[in-house]
């Protein structure tokens, strides 16, 4: 432990629940504090924690964030009715990664992992689609209704002086039917848009924003403006010296170049079109298990954390003294990117440099046909071995060891 890297800012830590708590301290004992000494600012947002506090810690945990920089979150237990039993909890707290959202303004963005061996359903994805999902309004904060045969729909707008304008939407006859009403604000889209902008900066890739402004003139029309009045007043510059590109064409001709590419962008999506394509970039790609998930604030902020959840099966079976074979590598990687992050922000070369080394280090474990039991079922190699949790970190410790 002699010659440890050293840090300058703690990191925020959020701890979490079941199997990826487990996971969790695993990863910090086996692979980052045998070469760093680790500084963190420890937040536990296990859901008993959670109850105890009145979900105070989820609040001061996004307010650390905001204070120190870089985050790095563990899956935790969103609460449901069956929750709530398991845990006796007073109430059903609200899903962490939704208050740190809010409180950070930030938006997400969503990564897979590339290794030899498993190759995407779309064979000509060679590097990374990374969505970024605008987490704000449309279909998420509706108002619905059905209407009755006969019924009448219009759009009203009443103004801050009370002066009202109404637009006919329809008039049901002979048929019932259903009408709902969307909006969203030119202060989140702005933000969405500078999220996208750096994010692309920090991680040297173009920028692709879709939407469908043919046919929705006014609320589809403002997101592609205010991307390009954002990117024309504040980024053009700053893109053209890295060699980045921002684009923006329509939703189909989006989807058809993305099917057509060999990937290596980030593809900023409005909120259902982000919701349903990262479901389909991730199955494309193989596993929840290999995505990457990093929450951006527009200001400049970063929290990591897997996109996967806290693999409740795995855990009850851990419980039970059952071996396990749980994917560490999204975990790994949140820890990686944070670190890496932190080292940056600090000016710290070797820290930033031991995050990429670990990341190595898993692809490298995993190349060498090491695997937990999800990547076992997806991979080509014909050497392929299935490890437990523990033995997987291990073996990723030995080559991070080489290397480091
Ligand atoms: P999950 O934890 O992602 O697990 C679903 C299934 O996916 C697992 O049963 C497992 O399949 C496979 N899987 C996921 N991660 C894996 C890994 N690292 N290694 C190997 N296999 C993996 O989703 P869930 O079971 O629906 O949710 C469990 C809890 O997580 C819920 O309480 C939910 O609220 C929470 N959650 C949290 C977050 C977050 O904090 N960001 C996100 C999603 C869900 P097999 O059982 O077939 O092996
Ligand atoms: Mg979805």
């Amino acid at each position: 432990m002699g010659n440890r890297i050293e840090m300058k800012t703690p990191l925020v830590e959020m701890d979490g629940d079941e199997m990826t708590r487990v996971i969790w301290a695993k990863v910090k004992e086996l692979l980052i504090e045998p070469h760093v000494a680790l500084k963190t600012e420890y937040y536990d947002l296990g859901l008993k924690n959670r109850e105890d506090t009145g979900d105070r810690v989820t609040t001061e945990a996004a307010e650390a964030i905001r204070r120190r920089g870089v985050g790095v979150k563990c899956a935790t237990i969103t609460p449901n009715a069956e929750r709530v039993k398991e845990y006796g909890l007073t109430t059903m707290w609200k899903s962490p990664n939704g208050t740190i959202r809010a409180i950070l303004d930030g938006t997400v963005f969503r990564a897979p992992i590339l290794v030899k061996g498993i190759v995407p359903y779309i064979p000509t994805w060679t590097k990374p689609i990374t969505i970024a999902r605008h987490a704000y309004g449309d279909i998420y904060r509706n108002t619905e209704m059905d209407v009755p045969a006969g019924g009448k729909v219009e759009l009203v707008r009443t103004e801050a002086d009370g002066t009202k304008t109404a637009l006919p939407i329809h008039a049901f006859e002979g048929t019932s039917g259903i009408v709902q009403g969307i909006h969203n604000t030119d202060v989140s889209i702005r933000s969405f848009a500078r999220s996208c902008m750096n994010f692309a900066l920090d991680t040297k890739q173009d920028l692709w924003f879709a939407a469908k402004d043919t046919i929705s003139k006014t609320y589809d029309r403002r997101f592609r403006d205010i991307f390009e009045t954002v990117y024309t007043e504040e980024y053009e510059r700053k893109f053209s010296e890295s060699g980045l590109e921002f684009f923006y064409t329509l939703i189909d001709d989006a989807i058809a170049r993305v099917i057509r590419s060999n990937g290596g962008y980030i593809w900023a999506c409005k909120n259902y079109d982000g919701d349903v394509m990262s479901d389909m970039v991730a199955t494309a790609y193989g596993s929840l298990a290999m995505m990457t998930s990093a929450l951006v604030s527009p200001d400049g902020c970063y929290e990591y954390e897997a996109a996967h959840g806290t693999v409740q099966k795995h855990y009850y079976k851990y419980l039970n003294g059952e071996p396990t074979s749980t994917n560490a590598v999204a975990t790994l990687y949140a820890w990686a990117g944070a670190l890496r992050k932190r080292g940056e922000m600090d000016g710290l070369a070797r820290l930033a440099d031991f995050g990429a080394k670990m990341e190595l280090a898993a692809v490298k474990t995993i190349e060498d046909g090491v695997m937990t039991g999800d990547l076992f079922a997806l991979s080509d190699l014909p050497n392929k071995e299935r490890v437990d949790t523990e033995t997987f970190l291990l073996e990723i410790g030995q080559r991070l060891g080489d290397i480091v």
